[in-house]
């Protein structure tokens, strides 16, 4: 079979190189300039770094065992996470059950309830009874509205925005569980994994796999249509950045784009169009400051301060050592952001310029001569929005085109979207293309 992949993220590479290992020939063409899509990673200091911050769970198994199968196994890292929550002035250590117990702007008795309600929901096995809940309702009526407000509000506004309200309990169910199952005892600490070199290791073994096996990756290349006849998939017309376009037949086509940009690929018929058409994505903003001097003690940083701007303050070298990026200290400041955000309408400079008396609430001798350098990533599609009864609302990865195959990130629930997932969901689409073409 020979098969066109778009798109060259984790879930595109990952669902080429099965193709590719079954003998099959994979073409993959992805827009960018690079491989990775939202695991995609830049140089500073010498050392690569992810555009957008990533870790791992203990959970993480579909690529910790990719990265076995690559070689690569001795490369992921694990350390105890730093978790932290900045709220009423200062940061709250919130790694284990014993900083739930001592996070004092809620109650002795609001305390204790919130790590009863944290292990009722650790005991639902059957999240599809949780289908028709809203994170936040939930929250209100078992954690009480003063835990609420305090935690879990400013946490789903800070990342989902107006959609807060709309969250469904699944997919706070399914945080809980990751993070659980990340654990190596009951109270113990968290374990958070990185891959030594970065994200940029797995997708250069995985690309030369892919090429070593005979088949083909390219990097600025996009798909401008999908081309089909009687309704089965023939081939694509790709383009490249002078905007020259060529026609390439294939038997068989996986897109693993955002899947509200499949309708501009290809004509798809009403019930499916309104099922890509009808899931929204939330964009993400993230300024990286790499700075001489470290802001803070903690890796990951929930702001819990509606004043405060960005949701998580992440230090990525209180995770990796500094010593990674030629001694620097690497700060990521990150929000999710609607389309209707103003922050897309200002300039790089503006947004640092309004971020850094922020960081000032968090660290009162920040200052800016500790900054030798920052950078801007912005991503419009990053995170998909769940809203209660999603799984009747995501799109089959079969379309109904014959031969056409969709795996976005959206179509993966109720876990949160990550690395981990695209791989798993590439691997499997991958599969069970094969088996139909079998
Ligand atoms: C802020 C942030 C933090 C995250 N943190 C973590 C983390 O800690 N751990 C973790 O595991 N995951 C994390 N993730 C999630 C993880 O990055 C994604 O789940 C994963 O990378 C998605 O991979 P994908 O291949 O499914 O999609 P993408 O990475 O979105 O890849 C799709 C690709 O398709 C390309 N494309 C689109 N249209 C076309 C076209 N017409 N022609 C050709 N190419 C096209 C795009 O350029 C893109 O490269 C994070 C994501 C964000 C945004």
């Amino acid at each position: 079979m020979k098969v066109g992949v778009i798109g060259g993220g984790v879930g595109g590479l990952a669902a080429g190189y099965e193709f590719a290992k079954a003998g099959h020939t994979v073409e993959l063409f992805e827009r960018a300039p690079f491989l990775g899509g939202l695991a995609s990673t830049f140089d500073v200091g010498g050392g690569r770094l992810e555009r957008f911050y990533h870790h791992l769970f203990l959970s993480d198994v579909t690529i910790i065992g990719l990265l076995d199968e690559l070689g690569l196994k001795d490369r992921l890292i694990w350390e105890d996470s730093k978790v932290g929550y900045f709220t009423h002035g200062r940061i709250y250590p919130f790694a284990t059950a014993t900083d739930l117990l001592r996070f004092n702007p809620v109650s002795f008795i609001d305390r204790i309830r919130m790590g009863l309600v944290t292990l009722y929901i650790q005991r639902i096995k059957n999240w599809k009874r949780l289908e028709d809940t809203t994170a936040a309702a939930f929250m209100r009526k078992w954690a009480g509205r003063r835990n609420y407000e305090e935690i879990w509000e400013p946490l789903l506004r800070g990342k989902f925005g107006r959609y807060a309200e709309q969250i469904a309990m699944p997919w706070m169910w399914s945080k809980f569980a990751t993070r659980v199952a990340s654990r190596k005892s009951l109270l113990g600490r968290e374990q958070l994994g990185y891959i030594e070199g970065s994200w940029q290791v797995l997708i250069d073994a995985l690309e030369q796999r892919i090429t070593e096996m005979g088949s083909e990756v390219r990097t600025g290349v996009g798909v401008s249509r999908i081309e089909t006849t009687d309704n089965h998939v023939t081939g694509l017309t790709i383009a490249d950045s002078d905007g020259t376009e060529e026609k390439r037949d294939y038997d068989a086509v996986l897109a693993t784009v955002p899947s509200f940009l499949l309708p501009r690929l290809v004509d798809l018929p009403e019930d499916y169009l309104s099922k890509v058409s009808t899931i929204d994505y939330e964009g993400a903003i993230a300024v990286i400051w790499v700075m001489n001097r470290s802001l803070s003690p903690i890796y990951w940083l929930n702001i819990a301060d509606a004043d405060i701007p960005f949701l998580l303050a992440l230090e990525q070298t209180n995770l990796v050592p500094p010593s990674v990026y030629g001694g620097k200290h690497i700060l990521y400041t990150a929000d999710y952001v609607t389309p209707d955000d103003h922050r897309w309408g200002l300039s790089d400079d503006e947004l640092i310029e309004s971020y850094v008396e922020h960081l000032r609430k968090i660290n009162p001798e920040f200052d800016l001569s500790w900054v030798e350098r920052t950078y801007v990533h912005r991503e419009g599609a990053a995170q998909p929005i769940m809203t209660t009864h999603f799984s009747d609302k995501i799109p089959p990865n079969k379309t109904p085109v014959d031969g056409l195959w969709l795996a976005a990130m959206s179509q993966i629930y109720p876990e949160d979207r990550g690395t981990n997932y695209s791989i798993r969901q590439g691997q499997d689409v991958a599969r069970a293309m094969m088996a139909e073409a079998d």
